[in-house]
């Protein structure tokens, strides 16, 4: 059997264009498919902005009308980094993965070192002068 080459990572429309030419089926038959309406079918195809549990939902439906395991069926795609991540790095309800989180808390935090730093400097410098 020639196995066709699987990108791990395709657009919604990607996804949506392929099941939907493959068995035939209408914005109708898709919007059932995946319990949604057909103008949010639309905008996904559209935008390829989709929430990340029905991503999960149309990933599932491509891979398994592929007979293929979803490569990152275990990982969502952080918003931060862009990586696949695995899903126990993202806390509850968070886009970004954790790594992604402490890199915010860490840029902020280095901001506000330098500004401490300078505050400091510009302290031994007076106290310097007047001793
Ligand atoms: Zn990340």
């Amino acid at each position: 059997m020639p196995s066709e080459k699987l990108s791990d990572d395709p657009t919604v429309a990607e996804m949506i264009g392929w099941i939907a030419t493959r068995y035939r089926l209408s914005k109708a038959d898709l919007a059932r498919m995946f319990q949604t309406t057909q103008s949010t079918i639309h905008y996904w195809i559209k935008t390829d902005k989709i929430s990340y549990k029905n991503l999960r939902k149309v990933r599932a439906s491509y891979y398994y009308l592929h007979n293929r395991k979803d490569p990152h069926a275990d990982e969502r795609k952080c918003l931060g980094c862009g990586r696949w991540t695995p899903v126990s790095q993202f806390r509850g309800g968070k886009a970004i993965c954790r790594s992604c989180e402490n890199k915010k808390t860490l840029n902020h935090y280095w901001a506000n070192r330098d500004d401490e730093l300078k505050r400091r400097k510009a302290k031994n410098w007076y106290n310097k002068k007047s001793s």
